[in-house]
């Protein structure tokens, strides 16, 4: 962790490329997420949302990191995602967690930079990356869900003092992607990044990128988007994988067989985001 995680950032910007975040929420996607990388010499983040570190427990998530650590060369870093709990995340730091998003995005602007800003003054002395958000994303993540007429646009001028006050290290925007899967066409505003770049010089960061074209994708890096958070197409990579799998063999009992295919239809998602988040050979 430590400076390395933050290099891991700065490369990305000057090389103009993004980090993938993959949401992982067992020890078969974990790995795959890993192998791949591995595979492709790419930087990679674990994502964890607070639903998820419930689910796999704090510990094992940790220890799956560190046992990860002896087995794969690559820079990678345990990611808390849209973290609200700021005493979670504190013990969390303390454990050996890399890379933290507190996500205060729902509170008053100056309540929200309080926020961040206690987090920020606990990780950095120990070397700990710290995401925060500015806006609001339609769509379901984890328990929340955002309804399209509450999003809110990441206002520039918001950005910059933002940036400023509370001293973190990247920044999620909101422009327009959205949570989940995409009822229409997904429509970005890119002037409102350019804007956002323009007075903002921190990696900044999208969320909700399922389903968007990868060429938008590649307009978004160009204009300042350091890392890509992927979590729906894996979600559904994993389960069609399983689905197929055990609709042709409705007998199977052995999870070493009936997870191949998802591991397999899994690591072939990763390998399309690596491609599209440009990060491949950037190990
Ligand atoms: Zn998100």
């Amino acid at each position: 962790m430590t400076d390395s995680s933050k290099n891991l950032f700065q490369l990305a910007q000057a090389g103009k490329y993004a980090i993938p975040a993959f949401n992982v929420h067992n020890l078969e996607i974990t790995k795959a997420v890993l192998e791949t990388a591995q595979e492709m010499q790419s930087p990679v983040l674990l994502a964890a949302t607070p639903g998820t570190v419930k689910y796999m427990g704090e510990e094992f998530l940790i220890g799956m990191m560190k046992a990860a650590r002896k087995k794969y060369t690559i820079p990678f870093e345990v990611h808390l995602d849209h973290h609200e709990n700021v005493a979670d995340i504190k013990r969390m730091i303390d454990m050996g967690v890399g890379s933290v998003m507190i996500d205060a995005s729902h509170h008053p602007f100056e309540e929200n930079m309080k926020i961040v800003k206690e987090v920020v003054d606990y990780a950095h002395p120990k070397g700990v990356l710290v995401e925060a958000e500015l806006g609001r994303l339609s769509g379901i993540e984890d328990d929340m869900s955002v309804d399209e007429k509450d999003a809110i646009y990441t206002n520039p001028d918001q950005a910059k003092e933002f940036v400023e006050r509370t001293g973190i290290d990247t920044l999620a925007v909101a422009i327009g992607t959205a949570h989940g899967l995409y009822k229409g066409e997904p429509k970005l505003d890119l002037e409102r990044l350019q804007e956002i770049r323009a007075v903002v010089d921190i990696p900044l960061v999208l969320h909700g990128a399922s389903g968007i074209p990868d060429a938008l994708v590649h307009e978004t890096i160009r204009l300042g988007i350091c890392k890509v958070n992927v979590a729906t197409e894996l979600k559904n990579a994993f389960v069609a994988g399983l689905r197929v799998y055990l609709s042709a063999h409705p007998e199977e009992n052995d999870p070493r067989k009936y997870f191949s295919e998802a591991i397999t239809d899994l690591k072939r998602v990763v390998a399309d985001k690596i491609t599209m988040c440009q990060s491949a050979q950037k190990a």
